[in-house]
């Protein structure tokens, strides 16, 4: 029997959820889909958002609706726009195969008529922002005298978005004795309160444990003095070619600021925040939902109930002010039982506040160190590779090119071919990072003395599919002693660094003797201790099995670089913003940038970008990838 059918839902939801691909309930949704289909109880769950809980509280919704009758039925209230749209989406394509079925999204910023419109021909479920539901009522453009059930979702939201006083008055129009269904991300007293106010005995559940973050998530965090945060964001950006990642700034002007400098740094990058006009928003949103745009710069507001599929990076440019909000930050990655990793880019100061989030989400962070331009360099380097080795060729097409191509290339040999075809792209990220400075404060704290500390090279990295906790695991696991004891790990792709105590860099050294991972034999060696310890890549000859690169060139990458390199264009941003201030002309870039130097703040326009017109359709994505900063 189907798993959904299982649990008490009839066969066209079956059906319509089957073609949705979900295959198994979620654990909220075992839960909770049988308790809310005898249509007899209240409800109040913990749950974030990517657990299923649209579904743990729509399907059996629309299990229980009469969508015979054109009466309001069910009433669901939510934070923001872009959730009420989410969840309408959602609830249509649940019913698909359900007959008379009328779901309608009620929000703020379109036109309340054509809404009432729609709820005129008989909406059985409404969902709504409490500020427009608010309007509906005064208008008397809704009648909720029939509602048989209320959700309320993203509780604590709609609360600290200042809705108390809407969903009293909402509620209040409401009958007495249909249920509620109350979902939060965080139980405050707040929240508490309402399903005190609002419920008779509700059932109470969990999914996950109380106040934590999704399991699935990496926590890191990278400590860098403030003027170096946005270089420390490119570098991210760059030593991740596939990112797709939504950029979490502290305000609106902040977040269109950051937006800008990567999108005239060549990055595809747009800004979401509440200055846009709603249709400038939505064409944001459908950007990034096509993935025309790889980096969303959104304010915490703006980008709640944001539900975007494969989220591989959720940066905080800036820590929210509201340390709760984090978990709704990261919460935006790693839905549906994906991975992804939640960045904080931090100063020294506010390590403090990475140890309350550490409390929050109950998982400790890893503190990562920001790659230098070598570790960026390969990154990039090897994502080349694999796209050129994953290529579609169109046979068809280049066939008749082929016979002149091989007599152009006759007198080079196989290795040549490779080493120029690549370099064409590498040596651009070679000469724009070749003097690029260590961008890392260090926190010595972290380190019980930089004497007794030994640095190890390990020959496994994110190739072996390895990130700094498992690696941490598994050497603890392997060595017999204790993760604590292993002082910080740095997950480049090929290898990795260790640094442990010298006696536990001993014990280590002693047991990675004939060890095998995946078949391969792993190799760990000495860096030596802290005082003595350079960052010469390239100088040692440790490499050995995975030795691409040619090992003079490595010499080029100096940690220390020109001091200014990344800085020396910080002031004449300003200038520039203008141009990218008339929203209506984005996207026209048709500026050609010079390469000034060395800067990772000055413009990356030196690939040039004769630029697209930001529609959405997949053409011009292909264009988009055709910029050579994209292809590499
Ligand atoms: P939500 O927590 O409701 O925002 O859901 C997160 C994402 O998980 C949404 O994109 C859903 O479509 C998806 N999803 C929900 N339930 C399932 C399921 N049982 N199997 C696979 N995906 C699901």
């Amino acid at each position: 029997m189907n798993k959904f059918e299982a649990l008490g839902l009839n066969n066209a939801i079956v059906k319509a959820v089957t073609e949705l691909g979900f295959e198994n309930p979620t654990p909220i949704q075992e839960k909770v889909i049988p308790a809310l289909l005898t249509g007899t109880t209240d409800l109040v769950a913990l749950a974030q958002t990517g657990t299923g809980k649209t579904a743990a509280f729509g399907l059996p919704l629309i299990s229980l609706i009469n969508f015979a009758s054109r009466d309001t039925q069910a009433v669901i209230l939510c934070p923001t726009r872009e959730l009420c749209m989410q969840i309408t989406r959602d609830l249509q394509n649940y019913t698909k195969y359900i007959e008379g079925s009328n779901i309608v999204a009620v929000y703020g910023g379109a036109s309340i008529e054509g809404q009432s419109r729609e709820i005129k021909r008989g909406a059985q479920i409404v969902v709504a922002t409490p500020g427009r539901m608010n309007d509906m009522i005064d208008r008397r453009n809704v009648n909720l005298s029939k509602v048989r059930y209320a959700v309320l979702d993203e509780a604590d939201e709609m609360l600290n978005m200042g809705f108390k006083e809407d969903l009293d008055t909402i509620l209040s129009q409401t009958p007495q004795e249909k249920n509620t269904w109350l979902f939060s991300a965080t139980m405050p007293d707040e929240v508490l309160r309402i399903s005190k106010n609002y419920m008779t005995s509700p059932i109470e559940i969990t999914a996950g444990t109380k106040n934590s973050g999704n399991v699935n998530i990496e926590h890191v965090y990278y400590v860098v003095h403030a003027r170096d945060k946005y270089p420390t964001l490119k570098r991210i950006a760059d030593s991740n070619p596939d990112i797709f990642a939504i950029v979490f700034c502290r305000t609106k002007i902040e977040t269109q600021e950051i937006a800008d400098k990567l999108i005239k740094d060549g990055y595809n990058a747009d800004a979401l925040h509440g200055d846009l006009s709603q249709s400038q928003r939505d064409h944001v949103m459908k950007r990034y939902r096509n993935r025309s745009l790889q980096m969303l710069v959104a304010t915490d507001v703006a980008a709640r109930g944001i539900d975007v599929q494969d989220v591989t990076h959720v940066i905080n440019y800036a820590l929210p002010d509201e340390i709760e909000n984090y978990t709704h930050r990261s919460g935006r990655t790693a839905r549906a039982g994906k991975t992804g990793v939640s960045i904080a880019i931090i100063n020294m100061k506010e390590i403090g506040k990475i140890k309350i989030i550490e409390r929050l989400v109950k998982t400790k962070f890893s503190h990562a160190k920001v790659p230098n331009g070598f570790e960026v360099c390969e990154k990039q380097l090897f994502s080349l590779v694999k796209k050129i080795h994953d290529v579609e060729v169109n046979e068809q097409a280049i066939e008749s090119y082929l016979p002149k191509i091989y007599d152009e290339l006759k007198d080079l040999s196989r290795e040549d071919i490779i080493k120029r075809f690549v370099s064409t792209e590498f040596n651009r990220f070679l000469e724009y990072y070749k003097n690029a400075p260590d961008l890392n404060v260090s926190t010595n704290k972290e380190r019980p003395s930089a004497e007794g500390i030994t640095k190890l090279f390990i020959n496994l990295g994110e190739m072996d599919k390895l990130n700094s906790r498992t690696m941490t695991e598994y050497i603890s696991e392997v060595a017999g002693v204790a993760s604590n004891t292993i002082v910080s790990v740095d997950v480049k792709s090929s290898f990795s660094f260790i640094e442990a105590k010298a006696d536990v860099a001993e014990v280590i050294m002693g047991t990675f003797k004939n060890i095998q991972y995946n078949g391969r034999n792993v190799r760990i060696e000495s860096r030596g201790s802290k005082g003595g310890e350079k960052r010469s890549f390239g100088n040692g000859n440790s490499y050995g099995e995975r030795n691409y690169g040619n090992r003079s060139e490595r010499g080029n990458y100096s940690s220390k670089g020109n001091g200014y390199g990344e800085r020396r264009s910080y002031g004449s941003s300003s200038g520039d913003r203008k141009s990218y201030s008339d929203r209506s002309g984005r996207g026209n870039y048709s500026k050609s940038y010079t390469d000034n130097g060395n800067s990772e703040n000055s413009d990356r326009g030196r690939y040039s970008k004769a630029a697209s017109n930001d529609s959405d359709d997949r053409k011009n994505n292909f264009k988009r990838e055709k910029r050579p900063r994209k292809t590499f």
